[in-house]
């Protein structure tokens, strides 16, 4: 027979942690966090390609690591049950809630999503090896001496580009439109980096494989001329789309397929919460940290 927990957050991410922080231990209640990842690997891969964290008033200037050493206190402190698991699908069953994961099913009261974004896919990519979504996973080593494509001239593929030059021999930024799409302050970066070589207007990208699961060279059409790049690895930076598959038949989503929720973070499934980039608000910590925590104060209430 299975544990049912009173709330079940699924997710690792700043919403997850500021539900977390919000929590009100005057009420013991069971909860338990789910996560595919360990807590805070999206937003760490993702914020270690700037210098420093933005926007985020406390931490603005400190580094990435200091803020996943906090959410990890968080959960010790606050003595949260976590366990890594991917959320396949959940279904609602007389009031409770059954959560299908790749090891275990698990059932609550109330759930909150909590599962971010993701990066697109870029074309057929995602079969090779040395395609990637985030550049804060390669580490030192990984990039030593090596060239690297970027695909995507907005401000993360920008700041990505910016990241991997301090780490590799040379580094092409792709964009398809006529010239980068990123803030002035990305563009003073990228002056001064002498080993980026940025290319605009591409209007198709050919891939030329060396191996079934790896890309040797990768082929570029301009208006002006074709470019053949030998590369390393390809950084896919094309936008981002919301992880909310797992919930898509038990509550609406928008047209892109956020979830749709109210003013208490409730969807319209009766005691499903939704919290963060998942619904499509300001793709930013703080805001997700706050989002979070406003999920939990209303679930709370309805637990009371
Ligand atoms: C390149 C880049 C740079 C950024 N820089 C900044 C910055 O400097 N400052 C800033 O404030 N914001 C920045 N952001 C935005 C910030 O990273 C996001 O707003 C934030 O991480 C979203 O938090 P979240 O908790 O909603 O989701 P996430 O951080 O994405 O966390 C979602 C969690 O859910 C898990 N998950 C997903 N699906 C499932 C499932 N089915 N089952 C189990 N677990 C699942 C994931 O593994 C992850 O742990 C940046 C984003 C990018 C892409």
């Amino acid at each position: 027979m299975n544990d049912i927990f009173d709330i079940i957050i699924i997710g690792g991410g700043p919403a997850a942690m500021g539900a977390i922080q919000y929590l009100d231990f005057n009420h013991p209640l069971k909860v338990l966090i789910l996560s595919d990842k360990p807590i805070g690997e999206f937003v760490y891969n993702s914020i270690k390609t700037h210098d420093t964290i933005d926007g985020l008033f406390f931490y603005e200037g400190k580094k990435p690591e200091q803020l996943i050493n906090f959410y990890n206190k968080l959960i010790i402190t606050k003595k949260i049950d976590y366990k890594i698991d991917f959320i396949k699908n959940i279904i609602k069953s007389d009031n409770l809630f059954i959560l299908k994961g790749s090891q275990s099913k698990y059932i609550s009261r109330q759930v909150l999503i909590a599962t971010g974004m993701q990066n697109k896919m870029y074309k057929s990519y995602a079969n090779y090896e040395n395609v990637l979504y985030l550049a804060g996973k390669l580490s030192k080593s990984d990039l030593n001496n090596k060239i690297c494509v970027v695909i995507g001239g907005r401000n993360s593929g920008t700041a990505a580009a910016i990241y991997l030059s301090k780490l590799c021999k040379t580094v092409y930024l792709i964009e398809q439109k006529s010239k980068l799409m990123c803030k002035q302050k990305y563009l003073d970066r990228l002056s001064l980096r002498k080993n980026i070589i940025t290319v605009v207007n591409v209007k198709d990208i050919n891939l030329i494989k060396k191996t079934k699961l790896q890309i040797k060279s990768i082929s570029l059409t301009t208006p002006e001329k074709n470019i053949i790049i030998d590369l390393d690895y390809i950084l896919v930076y094309i936008g981002l789309t919301p992880n909310s598959n797992l919930v898509n038949s038990i509550c609406k989503l928008d047209k892109i397929g956020y979830i749709i929720t109210d003013n208490h973070n409730e969807t319209s499934c009766k005691g499903l919460f939704a919290a963060g980039d998942v619904t499509g608000r300001l793709s930013q910590i703080i805001t997700c940290h706050g989002d979070g925590a406003n999920a939990i104060y209303w679930i709370q209430k309805n637990i009371n």
